[in-house]
């Protein structure tokens, strides 16, 4: 069980975010209405755009023809139209989502420049988020719920790094204070996840799966006490279900451990959205929407239990690059020009391994701004060339084992590696961190290499 800090018990509130299977269609929200009506500390609820809508928009901005254009604006308006269907007085929401689907539908003419540049994509993906608020409003209206709509953008004010945008943390909490604040005690205040807008008032995103940051965020500058995650599945698992079956739920689980599995790829909880509930030691719950009687799982700063191995996860879509220079021999400095230069062009860096004359390095091109960016731009390898000689491999994924005190286990390396002795394992990070070991492994094989790992170590 978790430890229950004395600084969040003095307020009760809660911010829910659901996901976009907890707001895919009328049935779904309407379960994600019953927990939010259930549960009277529940002051805000965050939304992300219902299940596939973010895809379908980030389609229409590569749509580089009119009957393609016109075909996805078409599958849009039917997803919200299967809402509205369903209401029992649509004409009070109706008006507002045609004119949100016009203005989509100008917004995706007007573009006749492709590829798009960031800041218009972010512009048009903003509307799913946009419309799946609305929408799940009316549902609570039409359950005597008093629910005031509020545009997130209105205090999530951010960077122009688009697609992936970072909030500015103190404008967030003197704008909360200014705006929410006065709001918590006379309604409950439906806004949208992983959309935000810079200093110039342009709309921008906080990265793929972005609205469990904006939940937390929000928590943290308005001191709540807790962060509901309603999505598809009973809490946090071993590893993701959908790879092993057999993965079980984990009741309580610490913030650094929850922490490493988001940053090491459990597409459960978008990577940044511990920073702010460890920042303010606010408990994070996570569980199903459509089945909240199977519980869930508690992320908390202490557990009761800390278990040797905690989960796997994975990352997929990894980028290898090995640098060779003979210049690195007995040289001072040659590290910290390639990480200049790798910062020069917003690249971080996740893992890393050195020899003598070369060094490997893995860059994470999951495409997590919402933009779907390419990170190794022409610019980039011509600069790095000048320094090395560069090889690129694709294809490959980042296997993790997530645990605690990992270093110190004697026998590690036969629990683990017995299991994989017919794999190529390509690189491997140990000892960093005591909560992780690292492979990277072929893609092709990752998942099976998880299922191998899992019956060895959780089995
Ligand atoms: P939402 O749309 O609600 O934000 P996501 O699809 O982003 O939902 O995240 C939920 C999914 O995360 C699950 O359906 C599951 O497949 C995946 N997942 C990955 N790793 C884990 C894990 N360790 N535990 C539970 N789910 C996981
Ligand atoms: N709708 C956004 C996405 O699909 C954000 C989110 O779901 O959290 O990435
Ligand atoms: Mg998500």
């Amino acid at each position: 069980m978790c430890a229950v800090s004395t600084a969040s018990a003095n307020k009760k509130f809660i911010v829910a975010k659901f996901g976009g299977t907890s707001v895919a269609n009328f049935d779904t929200m309407c379960k994600s209405a019953d927990i939010v009506i259930t549960n009277k500390n529940v002051r805000i609820v965050v939304l992300s755009a219902s299940a596939n809508i973010t895809n379908l928009l980030l389609k229409l901005t590569e749509a580089c023809n009119d009957n393609r254009r016109k075909a996805l604006l078409k599958q849009i308006r039917q997803r919200q139209y299967t809402i509205i269907n369903r209401l029992g007085n649509p004409s009070n929401i109706q008006p507002i989502i045609d004119n949100l689907l016009a203005r989509l539908t100008s917004l995706s003419e007007v573009t006749t420049q492709y590829p798009l540049i960031a800041r218009q994509i972010d512009e048009i993906v903003s509307y799913g988020e946009l419309m799946s608020s609305y929408l799940f409003v009316e549902i609570l209206r039409q359950n005597g719920v008093n629910a005031t709509w509020f545009d997130v953008r209105n205090i999530m004010k951010t960077n122009d790094k688009f697609g992936k945008a970072e909030p500015n943390q103190q404008l967030l909490k003197r704008l909360a204070d200014k705006y929410l604040q006065p709001k918590l005690h006379e309604s409950l205040i439906v806004t949208q996840g992983f959309i935000g807008q810079d200093m110039a008032g342009r709309t921008t995103t906080l990265g793929r799966g972005g609205s469990d940051y904006t939940a937390a965020l929000i928590a943290e500058a308005l001191s709540f006490s807790q962060v509901d995650i309603w999505t598809d599945v009973a809490g946090i698992y071993t590893t993701d279900p959908r790879i092993v079956a057999s993965a079980k739920s984990i009741s309580a689980i610490t913030f650094n451990e929850a922490a490493e599995m988001a940053i090491f790829g459990a597409k459960i909880l978008h990577p940044s959205t511990l920073l702010p509930a460890i920042r303010a030691e606010i408990p994070v719950f996570v569980g199903s929407s459509q089945m909240p009687e199977k519980g869930g799982t508690y992320i908390c700063t202490s557990t009761e239990k800390l278990p040797q191995f905690r989960a796997l996860t994975i990352r997929r879509k990894q980028t290898l690059l090995t640098l060779h220079s003979l210049k690195m021999l007995h040289a001072r400095g040659f590290l910290a020009e390639i990480f200049t230069l790798l910062s020069q062009h917003h690249i971080s860096v996740d893992l890393i391994t050195t020899s003598e004359v070369s060094i490997a390095l893995t860059l994470d091109t999951t495409g997590s701004t919402s933009t779907n960016g390419n990170l190794l731009t022409e610019t980039l390898m011509t600069e790095l060339a000048k320094l090395c000689r560069v090889d690129v491999e694709e294809g490959l994924a980042l296997v993790a084992i997530i645990g605690n005190s990992l270093s110190q286990i004697n026998g590690l390396g036969s629990k683990i590696f017995s299991a994989l002795a017919t794999y190529n394992i390509r690189m491997i990070c140990y000892g960093a961190s005591s909560h992780n070991i690292c492979l990277l492994v072929s893609d092709k094989e990752a998942e099976t290499i998880i299922q191998k790992l899992h019956k060895n170590l959780f089995e």
